[in-house]
């Protein structure tokens, strides 16, 4: 998986509150300031009306001080504000202040002082018609004379309060050095008279609770959206565990599944001071038995199973379902030895003596602490045992599994582009008539010249392509091969002689088999007696049937018919009494490390003897002493093919063997 892929996946499983913790919270807040914010606007709203009305009021009043006579002893013009006292809704009561003593309240020693003077004195220049008098204590209640007794309580309550006087204000800030709102000045044409008002707003009792309304629906709101957010926090830690539970949960047996293994197994490691091995455990044909037993039957088998390790586990051991029928263990070990024995022990405390299970197994220990544990399981897989036995089977990871498997994939990698780039070579190997000892015929057999690998002897691919199918292709190209060969030597006049190729019993699954190696052997106009078709003896294993029908088709062709490495298997007299082949050919192993040679050449000589009264040929592989020559040629063999007469050749070097220039005098 590339990186990107795996940590996509790892950010889909991670399963992160926080994330939506912080996105739920500032959502909150923003609601949360929007809300403030619309009410403060409100707020805002309504005061500003207020400032508007109390504007006007004080306007009028000074209105009326200027067209008064001017002159502030004038009782008219106090009989006039009094009046207006009354009329003015929102004024309690209307004194006039000497502007002089606006300056009585600071001494100007302190910065506060000098603050409050220079705001004064702004005023007393007319540049702003009103000023501020800081730290005002709004819980205070100053008395300063019948005639102008302030509930500053009162104003801050705002019970409708009105204008103040400068010279309450003043003398009141001078007195608590407290802060008031705001106080405005408006200056009257009568020289160092003003109007002074509390604040610029009024600010009605509706108003009042309105702003405590919208505060209190502030504060509802907090507290609400702390308690939705504590609530939602408690469900996604509920749900952050219950997704935990489901993505390390198996579908199949209810425990722990891979995706566990695969994270806890790492940290455990980490953390414990212990050598640790990784065992991969395989239920043997658990496809039979669920074909046997129906798939239920063969998943609860898989859950007891599961059951049974977990009891089987140590602490800080880990015991998981991997797939189909796979369970992985982490054991620690201290001895190598005495792992062996428990993991064996483990499979026969998860064997069912009754539904006469199986299983194998693979241990590969942890290198190190910083080990990729799917590196690991996998390595624990390469070593189980592939082959099913009767019976429990426990196997150690060896590096040597791993270089075959990298090789494997190696060559599969290469295998369709070697076809392409002509890497598969066709080598000769000549065979000699045991008689006359003169070359008769040949088999072909394939060499891999890898560009990057060098030499590659079939020994090292073909299995690996019986197993992958590829040996079908590979067959094909080896035929087409010989025939192009065979086309240009009896093109050439050449003395051609017969070429055997080898069928691998894979092709007896190709429909029509007879047909398809006709339609080859057709396309280069060999005649069918120059083609020879070399069967190993596995084949005969297979369908019975298609391969006694195939072998007619091709005898009916003309083609020629070898039984490869016969003597190698089992069955091997049995097969020649049911198939009609052309030519037998003895397994080199006949000839191989025999301590009782007469023993073994009365079986030669015999098999020899079968084959001719049969109407057989015989061909001797892998003759490699004089001897063995001397020894078949007695005992009628008719073709000797080993490394006595020649190594498998390149095509120029068979060629040489095989068409010797004539020399002058011969030809005369
Ligand atoms: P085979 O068909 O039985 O071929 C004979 C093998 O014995 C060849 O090995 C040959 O080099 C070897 N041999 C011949 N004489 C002697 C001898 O005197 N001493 C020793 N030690 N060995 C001798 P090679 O070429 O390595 O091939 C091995 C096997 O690979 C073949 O056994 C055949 O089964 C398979 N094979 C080779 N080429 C092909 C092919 O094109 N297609 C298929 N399906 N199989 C092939
Ligand atoms: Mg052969
Ligand atoms: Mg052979």
């Amino acid at each position: 998986m590339s990186r990107r892929k795996e940590k996509k996946i790892k950010r889909l499983r991670r399963v992160s509150i926080l994330p939506v913790i912080i996105r739920q919270t500032l959502t909150e807040t923003a609601i949360l300031l929007f809300s403030i914010f619309i009410s403060a606007l409100v707020i805002l709203t309504i005061m500003h009306g207020g400032f508007i009305e109390n504007r006007k009021d004080c306007m009028t009043i000074v209105q009326a001080i200027n067209e008064s006579s001017k002159d502030v002893n004038d009782p008219a013009l106090h009989d006039r504000l009094k009046q207006l006292e009354k009329d003015l809704g929102h004024v309690e009561s209307i004194s006039l202040v000497d502007e002089s003593e606006i300056k009585l309240m600071a001494d100007g020693n302190t910065d506060y002082d000098q603050w409050i003077n220079g705001r004064a004195e702004n005023f007393l220049s007319g540049k702003k018609n009103f000023f501020y008098v800081p730290n005002f204590n709004a819980n205070e209640k100053i008395d300063l004379g019948p005639s102008s007794t302030l509930d500053f309580t009162k104003f801050f309550k705002v019970l409708g309060v009105g204008i103040l006087t400068a010279e309450d204000s003043l003398i009141w800030a001078e007195k608590e050095r407290s802060r008031i709102e705001i106080d405005a000045f408006y200056r009257t044409e009568i020289p160092g008279v003003a109007v002074c008002i509390n604040t610029p707003f009024i600010i009605t009792n509706l108003h009042y609770h309105m702003v405590n309304f919208l505060g209190l629906l502030i504060v509802l709101e907090i507290i609400i959206c702390l308690i939705l957010n504590l609530i939602s926090i408690m469900s996604l830690v509920g749900e952050k565990r219950r997704l935990t539970h489901l993505i390390t949960t198996d579908s199949v047996t209810g425990g722990l599944n891979r995706y566990y293994f695969i994270n806890r197994a790492p940290r455990l490691i980490k953390r414990q001071r212990k050598n640790y091995a990784v065992v991969q455990i395989r239920l043997e044909k658990y496809t039979n038995l669920c074909t046997a037993y129906g798939v239920k039957n063969g998943e609860n088998i898989l859950e007891s199973i599961d059951q049974k390790l977990k009891h089987t586990l140590r602490k800080k051991e880990i015991a998981t379902h991997l797939a189909d029928a796979d369970f992985a263990l982490l054991l620690h070990y201290d001895d190598r030895d005495e792992l062996y024995e428990r993991v064996f022990k483990i499979l026969e405390q998860i064997s069912d003596s009754k539904s006469n299970l199986n299983f194998s197994a693979g241990i590969c220990p942890v290198p190190d602490k910083k080990a990729d544990i799917s590196a690991v399981l996998n390595d624990a897989y390469l070593a189980m045992p592939k082959e099913t036995k009767a019976q429990n089977e426990v196997a150690w990871f060896d590096q040597k599994m791993k270089e075959t498997t990298v090789w494997e994939r190696r060559l599969e990698d290469d295998m369709e582009k070697a076809v392409e780039n002509h890497e598969f070579s066709v080598y000769l190997q000549p065979k000699y008539s045991a008689q006359k000892e003169t070359l008769d015929a040949a088999e072909a057999l394939v060499r891999w010249i890898h560009p990057e690998l060098g030499f590659i002897s079939p020994g090292s691919f073909i299995p690996l392509f019986e197993k992958n199918g590829f040996i079908l292709k590979l067959d094909d190209y080896m035929l087409s091969e010989v025939c192009k060969l065979q086309s240009k030597w009896i093109s050439e006049g050449k003395n051609v002689v017969p070429i055997s190729v080898n069928v691998s019993r894979a092709h007896f699954a190709t429909p029509d088999l007879a047909g398809h190696i006709k339609s080859i052997v057709d396309q280069w106009s060999v005649p069918y007696e120059y083609i020879e078709l070399e069967l190993t003896e596995s084949a005969f294993f297979d369908d019975k049937a298609t391969l006694l029908e195939t072998v007619k088709h091709l005898k009916d062709f003309g083609f020629k018919l070898s039984m490869d490495d016969f003597g190698a298997g089992y069955s091997s007299l049995n097969s020649l009494k049911e198939l009609p082949l052309d030519i037998i050919k003895l397994d080199a192993e006949f000839f191989r490390g025999v301590e009782d040679l007469s023993r073994s050449n009365l079986i030669v000589g015999d098999t020899i003897a079968l084959a001719k009264k049969l109407g057989m040929r015989i061909v001797a592989e892998g003759i490699e002493t004089r001897e063995q020559v001397d020894f078949l040629a007695q005992k009628d063999c008719d073709l000797i093919q080993g490394f006595y007469f020649s190594k498998p050749l390149p095509v120029n070097e068979f060629e040489e063997k095989a068409f010797p220039e004539k020399k002058p005098d011969e030809s005369e």
